[in-house]
């Protein structure tokens, strides 16, 4: 049987009362929304401290997601590299990624609240994708706001939405990418709140968001934190995740924030690199790094995985970073290419594009790892990305031959 963390910890524990990590979070919503977050903070400490409650989270995980996912020490890439690799395979969860932990809890967390109707923003269509699943087993109604544009970049999730039973309305305004999808989502939740749980996708928005996101996905942290008791008798040297808004991240950190000895690596994008370039500002009901231009309009990140292209990052990486418990490296997406085929050659496992982004920093550090324990943690699997990792590849070819 599954089990989590029982000890107290020390770090990463809640937010103060008004939802702050340090400086960073908050509740910085509209009126009306007030009440929907106070609701959903009341039901979610009573939830999180009922055994029964954790007993059912933990049976889904086990029976539906396929939990504990194993940690696979990588020993081809390792001896390469000088180092030991381990590997947390959320890639073998269902839906291939780690995003169905959190969905799995809020959706429980919903069913609990009488809710019947789930409401998600995505970007890239995963979270999306999580949500209507969840929805579909529970039988809980499921709409998804889009962004245009992504829903045209995304056409076989919005699909694979569809298959599910849920209902994809486009979000016509700004930019029409993901955080125009996240603003008409929360437009949409303050209109029909009374039957409607908003199921936001990562560490962000307004408390209680970004501690129950990660919450939901400690889970991560405390397997790997046994995983690596069992494998070697003691803890890593260094976890590492990549960073879009941060709940691989800081489902991973959870279980080793509290070992001193384990240096935490967050890793962005260079195109999204809200901790590297950003600075704080109040976007989406939370204070936390954004990347904006010189009068504060924020920016469009840009990265080869869509998985993370959120211009922020959650409040807690913030703090984490503001306190030097965790720090935030840059990849470029040459890197991360070259990390998706190096860790398919040599370990038969084909990462996602976002998952790369961890390798990546980990293969451009080697020299500085060697012999340590390295864990990354294996966000997704690559089989969404093969398509257009192909035609990239073509296109460099190509432009190598003219
Ligand atoms: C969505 C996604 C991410 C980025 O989200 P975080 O909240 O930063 O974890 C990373 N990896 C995969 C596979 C994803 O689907």
């Amino acid at each position: 049987m599954l089990e989590v963390d029982t000890v107290q910890r020390q770090r990463m524990t809640e937010p103060d009362a008004d939802g702050y990590f340090g400086d960073f979070g908050g509740r910085f919503v509209p009126e009306p929304l007030i009440g929907a977050c106070q609701e959903v903070e009341a039901a979610f400490r009573d939830a999180w401290s009922d055994n029964e409650f954790r007993q059912e989270f933990l049976d889904v995980l086990t029976h539906y997601v396929g939990r504990p996912s194993p940690m696979t020490e990588c020993v081809n890439l390792g001896a390469e590299l000088g180092l030991r690799l381990f590997l947390k395979r959320e890639d073998l969860n269902h839906t291939g990624s780690h995003k169905i932990n959190n969905v799995i809890g809020q959706a429980l967390l919903a069913k609990r609240m009488g809710k019947t109707h789930l409401i998600a923003e995505t970007g890239a269509g995963q979270h999306g994708v999580a949500t209507a699943t969840a929805a579909a087993l529970m039988g809980m109604e499921c709409t998804v706001y889009m962004g245009e544009v992504d829903m045209k970049r995304q056409a076989l999730n919005v699909f694979r939405m569809g298959l599910l039973g849920a209902k994809v309305i486009p979000a016509l305004s700004g930019s029409r990418t993901l955080k125009d999808a996240v603003n008409e989502a929360m437009r949409a939740w303050v209109s029909e709140v009374e039957h409607t749980h908003y199921c936001i996708g990562t560490v962000m928005g307004p408390h209680p968001y970004p501690w129950m996101v990660r919450s939901f996905h400690e889970i991560i942290g405390c397997e790997s934190q046994r995983q690596m008791m069992a494998l070697l008798g003691r803890q890593p040297d260094v976890a590492v995740a990549c960073v879009g808004g941060g709940s691989n991240a800081a489902g991973l950190f959870a279980g080793f924030a509290d070992h001193e000895e384990v240096r935490l690596v967050g890793v962005e994008p260079a195109g999204g690199a809200a901790i590297g370039r950003g600075i704080p500002a109040i976007v989406h009901g939370m204070k936390a790094h954004f990347m904006q231009d010189e009068v504060g309009q924020v920016l469009e990140a840009e990265s080869i995985s869509a998985g993370l292209d959120y211009p922020g990052v959650g409040p807690e990486h913030s703090f984490l970073s503001d306190i030097g418990r965790a720090e935030y490296h840059p990849v470029t997406d040459e890197r991360v290419l070259v990390a998706f085929r190096k860790l398919a050659r040599t370990e038969g496992i084909i990462p996602a594009l976002e998952s790369a982004h961890a390798i990546a920093w980990v293969m451009d550090n080697a020299a500085e790892l060697a012999g340590k324990n390295v864990v990354v943690n294996l966000s997704g699997r690559g089989d969404k990305d093969v398509q257009q990792v192909q035609e990239m590849l073509e296109a460099a070819q190509n432009g190598d031959e003219s």
